[in-house]
C-alpha cells in the first residue's frame, strides 16, 4: 500500500516561493507539508554570489537557501525529499502523487514550481550535454581551467555565468543575437571591463562541433545574423544562458496559463482558476522573475490559503439550530 499523507496546504517546490509560502503557512499553523522536488532550493542553488536579496550585501546563492529551508523546518513546515510526477485538481481534497509512491492530500495547493533552463533545440547540443554543453556554470565552469569557453544569451544569467567563468576560463566568448544586451547596466559594465572576455554582437550559434571518442566539445559554429557568414569559434565548453521555462508541465492541462505556460492568477492575488490553488514565484511571473518577488508571492499565496480554508470551514460548519417559537 502506498503511503498517504493528508495537510491542510501542499506546497510544491522548494525555491524563494515554497520556502516562504512555508514560513507564512505554518505560522498560521496550517501545519504544512512542502515537497522539495529534484532541485532542493531551486534555482538559486545554482548561481554564486545574489547582491540583491535585501539585507544581504552578498550573499551565496546555495547559502541563501539553506537558511530558507531551515527557517521553514524552524516554525513546523514538514518538508519531504520527493518529486510530485502527476496532481489531481478536479476534486477537494486535491490529489498528488510523488516518485517515492506516496499520495499527497491536500484543502489547499500552492504551486511553487519555478523554471527549468531553455535550450536551443539543436540536435548537437543535445549530444554534448554533459559533455562540454552546460546550462549551469557554477556547476562545471571549474572543468574549464586554463581553456576556452562560449556562453550564448544576452540576459542577467548569460552575464553572470560569462563573469564567473573568467575565473577559470582562459578566454570567454559571449554570443548574443542582437547588438544590445537586457542584462542589468552594472552586470554589463562589468562584463565590458573584463580583459578575458570578448562579445559576439548579431550572431547565432548554428552547431556545437567536437570530437567523437572520447566525446567532447571543441568549438560552435557561429552566424553572422545579419550577414550570414559562418565562423567557428573554437572552445571546450558551451554554456547555454537563454532564459528559463515556467515548470508549469504537471498542471498545463487543469489550470489557465498564458504566455507559454506560466500560470495564470488573478489580479493582485496568486489565486488560479481553481479555487483553493494558488499559483506563486517564476511559475507565474514573466515580468520580474526575481527571488525577491518570488518570495513575496509565496507569502501571499500562504495567506490567501489561510483565508481558503478558513471560508470552506465556516461554509461547512452546521447551521444554528433556529431557536423554538414560544
Ligand atoms: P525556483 O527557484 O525555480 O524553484 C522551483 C522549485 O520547484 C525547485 O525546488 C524544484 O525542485 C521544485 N519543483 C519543480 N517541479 C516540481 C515537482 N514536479 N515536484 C516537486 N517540486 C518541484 N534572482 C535574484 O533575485 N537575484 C539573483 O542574483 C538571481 N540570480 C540567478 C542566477 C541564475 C543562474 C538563475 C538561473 C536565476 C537567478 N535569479 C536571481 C532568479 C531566481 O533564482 C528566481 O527568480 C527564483 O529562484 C524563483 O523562485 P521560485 O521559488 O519561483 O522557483
Ligand atoms: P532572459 O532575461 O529571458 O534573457 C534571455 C536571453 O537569451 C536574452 O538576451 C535573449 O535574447 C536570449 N535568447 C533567448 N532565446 C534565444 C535563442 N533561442 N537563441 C539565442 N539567444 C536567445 O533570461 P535570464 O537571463 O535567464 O533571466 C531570467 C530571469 O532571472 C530574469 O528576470 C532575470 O532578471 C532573473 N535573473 C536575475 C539575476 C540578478 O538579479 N542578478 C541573475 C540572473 C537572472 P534577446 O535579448 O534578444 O531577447
Amino acid at each position: 500500500m502506498p503511503e498517504k499523507k493528508h495537510s491542510k496546504v501542499l506546497i510544491i517546490g522548494s525555491g524563494p516561493a515554497g520556502y516562504t509560502a512555508a514560513v507564512y503557512a505554518s505560522r498560521a499553523m496550517l501545519e504544512p507539508i512542502l515537497v522539495q522536488g529534484i532541485q532542493p532550493g531551486g534555482q538559486l542553488t545554482i548561481t554564486t554570489e545574489v547582491e540583491n536579496w535585501p539585507g544581504d550585501t552578498e550573499v551565496q546563492g546555495p547559502d541563501l537557501m539553506v537558511r530558507m529551508e531551515a527557517h521553514a523546518r524552524a516554525v513546523g513546515t514538514e518538508i519531504i525529499g520527493d518529486h510530485i510526477n502527476s496532481i489531481d485538481l478536479s476534486n477537494r481534497p486535491f490529489t498528488a502523487e510523488g516518485d517515492s509512491g506516496t499520495i499527497y492530500t491536500a484543502d489547499a495547493v500552492i504551486l511553487a514550481t519555478g523554471a527549468q533552463a531553455k535550450w536551443l533545440g539543436l540536435p548537437s547540443e543535445e549530444k554534448f550535454k554533459g559533455f562540454g554543453v552546460s546550462a549551469c556554470a557554477t556547476c562545471d565552469g571549474f572543468f574549464y581551467r586554463g581553456q576556452e569557453v562560449v556562453v550564448i544569451g544576452g540576459g542577467n544569467t548569460a552575464v553572470e555565468e560569462a563573469l564567473f567563468l573568467t575565473n577559470f576560463a582562459s578566454k570567454v566568448t559571449l554570443v548574443h543575437r542582437r547588438d544590445s544586451l537586457r542584462a542589468e547596466k552594472i552586470l554589463q559594465h562589468r562584463l565590458f571591463k573584463n580583459p578575458k572576455v570578448e562579445i559576439l554582437w548579431d550572431h547565432a550559434v548554428d552547431e556545437v562541433v567536437g570530437a567523437e571518442s572520447p566525446l567532447g566539445v571543441e568549438g560552435v559554429k557561429v552566424r553572422h545574423v545579419k550577414t550570414g557568414s559562418v565562423t567557428e569559434v573554437p572552445c571546450k565548453g558551451f554554456f547555454v544562458a537563454i532564459g528559463h521555462a515556467p515548470a508549469s508541465e504537471l498542471v498545463k492541462d487543469q489550470l489557465e496559463t498564458h504566455m507559454g505556460g506560466y500560470v495564470v492568477t488573478k489580479p493582485d492575488s496568486t489565486a488560479t482558476s481553481i479555487p483553493g490553488v494558488f499559483a506563486a514565484g517564476d511559475l507565474t511571473d514573466h515580468i520580474y522573475r526575481q527571488a525577491v518577488t518570488s518570495a513575496g508571492m509565496g507569502c501571499m499565496a500562504a495567506l490567501e490559503a489561510e483565508k481558503f480554508l478558513a471560508e470552506i470551514e465556516e461554509a461547512a460548519e452546521p447551521e444554528p439550530a433556529a431557536e423554538p417559537a414560544e
